[in-house]
C-alpha cells in the first residue's frame, strides 16, 4: 500500500514505509512476505508521529502532538504484530524527528548501518526522521503469556527479513540491539526492571491494568521513566468494563489533549444481541483487517463470538464488538447451584476428596469435600459437629488455626481422602506439616492466584453445574450457596476470568473452596485414582 500522504505533518509516510521495506509477516503461509500495513494502522502510526508544527531539532518526546497513544480495537483484529513492528521501528527505524526537509534529502539506510537499500526521499516541508542511539523499550503486559504473544510475533519479524542484518540475533528472553540498546518484557512481577531509562513502552490489554492487578502503578512507573528520557507510550486494548477502573479507561477518560486515543466504534443503536445487528458491529469494528483485504474472516469472528456470548455476553461484546461493557456480574446463576441440592449423608469411611482456602484475619477458611459420584458437601467436625467454614469475625478477628488443624486430623481419620488440594497463600507450615502427615501424593498445594489454572478449574465446576445431563449435587449449605451467588467473574487475558468478590464484605471463599474441591475430584477421577471404598471401609 503507498503510504498515505497526508497534509499533516508526521514522520507517518517514512515510518510506514519503513515498517513495510523492513518488517515482515511472521507467521502463516505468507511469513516472511513485507508485512504491509491496513489503511487503519497506517493512520494509527501517522498520528502516533504527528509533530508539534513548532517542533525543532534536538526535540525527543516534545516534538511530537502526543505523548501517548490509546488503541483500541477487537480481538484478533491485528494489534499484535502492529505493536511488533512498532518495536522494529523504534528499535532501529526513525522513530525520533530530525527537523524539517527543504526538499531533495533522503532517508538512507545505509547511514544507519542497514544494507537492505531501502531510500526515503522528502518533500519541502516533510518531517525528516532518524532512530535512537541506544534505544531501551519494554514490552509490558498483564501477564508473561500476553508479552509472550507480541514477542513472539518480533523474533520471526526480525530473524526473517531484512533487520536480521542490523539484529543478527534475537533471544529467548530479550533482545540486544545495535550500540547497547534493547528490547525486554516485563510483566508487573519484574518490579525493579520497570520504567528504567525506557525510549518506548507498548502497554498491551490496558483493560486488564487495574489497582487490584498492580497494574496502575507499572504504568505510572513507566510513564516516570518515559518522561525523564523524551519517549513514549503506546496502550493498545479491546472495549473494558468500566467497573473495573483500568488504565485504558483512565487515559480514555482523562482530559489531557495530548494523548491519541484511537477507538472504532460502531453506533450505540446497534444491538450486540441481535445476531444481524452484531455482523454489522463487527464489520465496523474489524474494518479493513476483514477479508478479502485483510486475515480476518467474518463468519470466524461471528462463530467465535456467539460461542463466548453463550457463556459470556459482557466479554463477548468487549473482545469481538470493541465495546465498553459492565461485566457479566454473577459468575454462576444462584438458583442453577441451589436446584443441584440434595438431602444425603455420607457415611464415614468413604472416599472422598477436599480442597481448602485458609485465610486469616479478613477472608473466610473453608474446607469442601466431595464424593466419586459428585457429591459436595462441608463437612462438620467436632463434638458439636461444625461446619468447616470459619468467619475470623466470630474468632476475635483471627482463624482460629489450631481448631481448622484439628477439623483437618479429623477428616483423614474419618475419610478415605484421596486428595486435598489447598490453596497456600497464609497457610503455607500447616499445609506443609499435612503433607508430612497424610502424605505429600495426597495433601498437594493448589495456587489459586494461577489465571490459567483457576479459570479452567472455575470453569469445570460452572460446567457440571449447568450442563443438561449434570450428575453433581451438593448438601445445599447455606454459606456456601450465599459465596456462590456473591462470586463475580473479574477479566483476565485470551477471554479469562478469575473469581472476585463484589464488595470486600461480601465473601466468595468458600465458592472457591468448591472450586478447588470439584478440580481435586476431577483430577483423581482423570488419573483414575479413587481407591476402593471397599478397601478403606470404616469399621464401626
Ligand atoms: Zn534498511
Amino acid at each position: 500500500m503507498a503510504p498515505p500522504r497526508l497534509v499533516r505533518r508526521s514522520l507517518g509516510p517514512l515510518n510506514v514505509a519503513w515498517i513495510e521495506a523492513h518488517c515482515v509477516i511472521p507467521d502463516g503461509f505468507d511469513n516472511g512476505q513485507p508485512f504491509l500495513l491496513y489503511d487503519e494502522q497506517a493512520l494509527f502510526i501517522d498520528a502516533h508521529y504527528e509533530l508539534k508544527p513548532t517542533a525543532t531539532l534536538g526535540q525527543l518526546a516534545t516534538a511530537f502532538r502526543y505523548r501517548r497513544s490509546l488503541l483500541v480495537r477487537p480481538q484478533k483484529w491485528g494489534k499484535g504484530p502492529l505493536t511488533a513492528a512498532q518495536v522494529c521501528l523504534e528499535g532501529v527505524g526513525p522513530a525520533l524527528f530530525a527537523g524539517w526537509a527543504s526538499g531533495g534529502e533522503v532517508y538512507d539506510c545505509r547511514d544507519h548501518g542497514c544494507g537492505c537499500g531501502f531510500e526515503y526521499e522528502y518533500e519541502p516541508g516533510e518531517a525528516m526522521g532518524r532512530p535512537w542511539a541506544t534505544p531501551l523499550i519494554q514490552i509490558t503486559a498483564f501477564s508473561e503469556e500476553q508479552t509472550g504473544n507480541i514477542y513472539d510475533a518480533l523474533r520471526p519479524m526480525i530473524d526473517k527479513g531484512p533487520l536480521t542484518e542490523l539484529i543478527p540475533k534475537t533471544g529467548e528472553e530479550f533482545i540486544r540491539l545495535p550500540h547497547g540498546g534493547r528490547i525486554d518484557t516485563v510483566t508487573s512481577s519484574a518490579q525493579s526492571r520497570l520504567g528504567q531509562r525506557v525510549t518506548f513502552v507498548p502497554q498491551d490489554e490496558v483493560g486488564l491494568w487495574t489497582e487490584t492487578s498492580r497494574m496502575t502503578k507499572v504504568a505510572d512507573t513507566q510513564y516516570r521513566g518515559l518522561a525523564g528520557m523524551g519517549g513514549r507510550a503506546v496502550l493498545t486494548t479491546n472495549g473494558w468494563d468500566p467497573s473495573e477502573a483500568s488504565v485504558a479507561q483512565s487515559t480514555y477518560e482523562s482530559t489531557a489533549e495530548d494523548i491519541l486515543r484511537d477507538f472504532k466504534q460502531a453506533p450505540a443503536t446497534l444491538s450486540y444481541r441481535n445476531k444481524v445487528e452484531r455482523r454489522r458491529i463487527h464489520r465496523i469494528v474489524y474494518g479493513d483487517s476483514l477479508k478479502p483485504k485483510g486475515h480476518i474472516d467474518l463468519d470466524g469472528i461471528e462463530a467465535e463470538a456467539a460461542d463466548l456470548a453463550e457463556r459470556d455476553p459482557a466479554q463477548a461484546e468487549r473482545f469481538f464488538g470493541n465495546r465498553i461493557v459492565y461485566g457479566a456480574g454473577a459468575w454462576l446463576d444462584g438458583d442453577k447451584w441451589d436446584l443441584r441440592a440434595r438431602v444425603r449423608q455420607v457415611p464415614y469411611g468413604s472416599t472422598i476428596v477436599l480442597g481448602f482456602d485458609g485465610s486469616d484475619s479478613d477472608d473466610w477458611t473453608a474446607i469442601r469435600a466431595e464424593t466419586q459420584d459428585g457429591f459436595q458437601f462441608t463437612p462438620r467436625f467436632g463434638p458439636d459437629r461444625q461446619p468447616t467454614i470459619w468467619d475470623p469475625a466470630k474468632f476475635s478477628g483471627q482463624v482460629p488455626r489450631l481448631e481448622v488443624d484439628a477439623a483437618v486430623d479429623e477428616l483423614f481419620n474419618r475419610y478415605a481422602v484421596a486428595r486435598m488440594y489447598c490453596d497456600p497463600p497464609d497457610w503455607k507450615s500447616e499445609i506443609d506439616e499435612w503433607a508430612a502427615k497424610y502424605g505429600d501424593k495426597r495433601v498437594l498445594r493448589w495456587e489459586t492466584y494461577r489465571t490459567v489454572q483457576m479459570h479452567a478449574a472455575t470453569q469445570r465446576l460452572h460446567t457440571d453445574v449447568t450442563k443438561q445431563d449434570a450428575t453433581f449435587t451438593h448438601d445445599g449449605c447455606p454459606t456456601t450457596g450465599i459465596h456462590v451467588r456473591n462470586a463475580r467473574k473479574s477479566p483476565r487475558p485470551n477471554q479469562r476470568y478469575v473469581l472476585a468478590k463484589p464488595t470486600q464484605t461480601q465473601k466468595i471463599d468458600a465458592c472457591v473452596t468448591s472450586v478447588l474441591c470439584h478440580e481435586a475430584a476431577g483430577d483423581v477421577t482423570a488419573a483414575n485414582l479413587w481407591p476402593s471404598t471397599v478397601a478403606y471401609a470404616y469399621s464401626a
